[in-house]
C-alpha cells in the first residue's frame, strides 16, 4: 500500500514537472471586460462615448475607465429637424468606430444609449413632433448595430446636472472610500465632494449638496450611492447656454439700435463685423418671442466689435432678471432658488473651453482672470486673428463674449465671490476619462455605481 502511495506521488511530481517544463501552470482567468456607450446629443454637436470595465470589480469605485471618444461630424442633432433620417445617417461613423475597438463576441452585450440636451428640449418646444422623428431615426440607426440598444430619449436639465455631478465624484473617487485598517467603507465626507458647473451651447448646469437640506423639490434629488444618500441641489438654465445667450445678446443690441441696422457690439473685437438676419432669432423659442421695437420681415443687421468688456459684462448683465429674487438670499435670478454654495466645484465643458484658451485654468486668482479678459477684449480683430491663424474663425471673435458671460454666470448670477472664486477648478477631464453626465448616465442605468455598499467578497484582492 505504501509503496502505491508512493508510486502515485512520483507520478503526480512527474505530471508536474512535464507541466511545467511545457509552460503550463496555475493560471488565474483574466478578468472579464465590459462595455457600454453613450451618445450625448448636445446642441452645438454630438459625441459618442465608450466606456469599459472589469465586471469582476464593477461595484468598486474608480473602475470604469473611457475606451474612446468619437466626435460626430456636422451639428447638433436638433438641426436636423427638416431632415430626421440624416440625424441617425450622421451617427453611423461613431458606431463603426466603436465596433472596431469592441471585441466582437462582447457587441451584443454592450449596452447603448443616445441622450439629447437642451438643442432637443428647445426643439421640443417648436416643433414636437420634428423631435419625435428626430429621435425615432437615431434609434433605428443605433438598432442596425450589433449592440444592445437602451433607448434614445431627452435628458431633462435636472438629471443633466444631477449625471455630471456623478460623473466628477465617480472619477475622483470622492462617494466612498474603503478602510484596510477598519474593514469597512468610509462615509463619504462633505468636504470632498464636488460640485459641477457645466455650461452647454443652449443650456447651464449648477448642481452642488448644500448644507442642510434642498428646501425646493423642483431642485432637488436624491441618489443613494454605496450605501450613503447623496441630497443634492441642481438647476438648470435653458435659454442661459453660450450660443443662446450670444443670440440673445444680439437681438437685445440690435432692438436697442432699432431703426439702424449697424450696431455697436461691445463684446465682439473692434474690427470684427458680422451680419445675422432677424429670421435668425426665429429658430430658438430663446429669441423667437416678438419684440414690437424689432422690424418685421427678414431684414439682417451687421454687428460691429467694439471691444469693451465692462460694457459687455453690462449688456449681459441685462438679460438676467435680478430684481425676481426680490431680498431673498437663497436666490440665483429669474425667481430661482438657489440654497448658499458649498465646498468645491468642478467648472467642465464650455467653462473650460473658453478659459483654456485665455490659459486660466491653472487655479488663476479673481484679479488675474479679469485683467486677462480685459486684455482679451480690447485685441483688434486684425491682431488676434493673425496671432491665432490654427484657431477655429468662428469661435475666436467670440472668446471675449463667452469669457464676459463665464465671469457674469458666475460672480453675479451664481453668486460667487472673490474668495470662494479659488474652490472652481476648471477642468475637462478625471482619471483619463471627459467630464459631462455621459459617464454618469452609464453608471447609474448599469447599475455600476450601487445603492447598497459594496460587499467587499474579494477582499484579498488588494
Ligand atoms: P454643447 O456641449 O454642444 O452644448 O456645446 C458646448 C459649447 O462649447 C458650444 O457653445 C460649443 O460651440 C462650445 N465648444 C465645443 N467644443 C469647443 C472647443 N473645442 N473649443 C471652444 N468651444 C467649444
Amino acid at each position: 500500500f505504501t509503496s502505491a502511495i508512493i508510486g502515485a506521488l512520483v507520478a503526480l511530481s512527474l505530471i508536474a514537472l512535464v507541466l511545467s517544463l511545457v509552460g503550463v501552470e496555475d493560471v488565474t482567468l483574466p478578468p472579464t471586460v465590459k462595455y457600454g456607450m453613450v451618445f450625448d446629443a448636445g446642441s452645438s454637436h454630438t459625441s459618442l462615448f465608450v466606456y469599459e470595465w472589469d465586471s469582476d470589480k464593477e461595484n468598486d469605485t474608480g473602475v470604469v475607465s473611457q475606451t474612446l471618444a468619437c466626435h460626430v461630424q456636422g451639428q447638433g442633432i436638433s438641426s436636423y429637424a427638416n431632415n430626421p433620417p440624416e440625424a441617425g445617417n450622421s451617427l453611423r461613423e461613431c458606431l463603426a468606430k466603436a465596433l472596431e475597438v469592441i471585441p466582437a463576441e462582447k457587441q451584443r452585450d454592450v449596452p447603448a444609449y443616445l441622450g439629447a440636451t437642451a438643442g432637443m428640449r428647445l426643439l421640443r418646444e417648436q416643433n414636437s413632433s420634428a423631435t419625435e422623428e428626430i429621435l425615432a431615426e437615431v434609434a433605428e440607426t443605433m438598432q442596425e448595430y450589433p449592440v444592445a440598444f437602451k433607448g434614445a430619449r431627452i435628458l431633462t436639465g435636472e438629471e443633466e446636472g444631477a449625471y455630471g455631478w456623478i460623473t466628477i465624484n465617480y472619477l475622483l473617487d470622492s462617494f466612498t472610500k474603503y478602510s484596510p485598517k477598519a474593514h469597512t467603507w468610509l462615509h463619504p465626507e462633505a468636504a470632498n465632494i464636488f460640485g459641477a458647473l457645466d455650461l452647454g451651447g443652449a443650456s447651464t448646469q449648477i448642481t452642488f449638496m448644500p448644507e442642510g437640506s434642498v428646501l425646493r423639490q423642483n431642485e432637488a434629488s436624491e441618489f443613494i450611492l454605496y450605501g450613503y444618500r447623496h441630497n443634492i441641489y441642481t438647476h438648470s438654465y435653458l435659454c442661459y447656454g453660450q450660443d443662446e445667450m450670444l443670440q440673445r445678446l444680439a437681438k437685445e443690441l440690435i432692438v436697442e439700435s432699432s431703426p439702424s441696422s449697424r450696431v455697436r457690439h461691445p463684446c465682439y473685437p473692434e474690427g470684427y463685423e458680422e451680419t445675422v438676419r432677424l429670421s435668425s432669432f426665429r429658430a430658438s423659442p430663446c429669441t423667437a418671442g416678438s419684440d414690437p421695437r424689432l422690424p418685421l420681415g427678414d431684414g439682417a443687421a451687421t454687428l460691429e466689435g467694439r471691444g469693451d468688456a465692462s460694457g459687455c459684462r453690462a449688456a449681459l448683465r441685462k438679460l438676467f432678471n435680478f430684481s425676481a429674487c426680490g431680498q431673498s438670499q437663497d436666490c440665483a435670478f429669474d425667481g430661482v432658488y438657489q440654497p448658499p454654495l458649498r465646498g468645491k466645484f468642478i467648472a467642465f465643458s464650455a467653462f473650460y473651453y473658453n478659459f483654456k484658451f485665455l490659459n486660466l485654468t491653472e487655479g488663476q486668482p479673481l484679479a488675474v482672470v479679469r485683467q486677462a479678459i480685459e486684455g482679451l477684449c480690447t485685441r483688434s480683430w486684425e491682431d488676434l486673428s493673425s496671432s491665432y491663424p490654427k484657431e477655429n474663425p468662428k469661435r475666436l471673435p467670440k472668446y471675449c463674449a463667452n469669457a464676459n458671460y463665464i465671469l457674469t454666470l458666475l460672480l453675479d448670477a451664481y453668486k460667487f465671490n472673490e474668495t470662494s472664486w479659488n474652490n472652481i477648478f476648471f477642468q475637462m477631464k478625471a482619471g483619463g476619462a471627459e467630464l459631462g453626465w455621459t459617464l454618469g448616465y452609464m453608471l447609474n442605468l448599469t447599475n455600476v455605481v450601487p445603492a447598497e455598499a459594496p460587499a467587499r467578497l474579494k477582499g484579498h484582492r488588494a
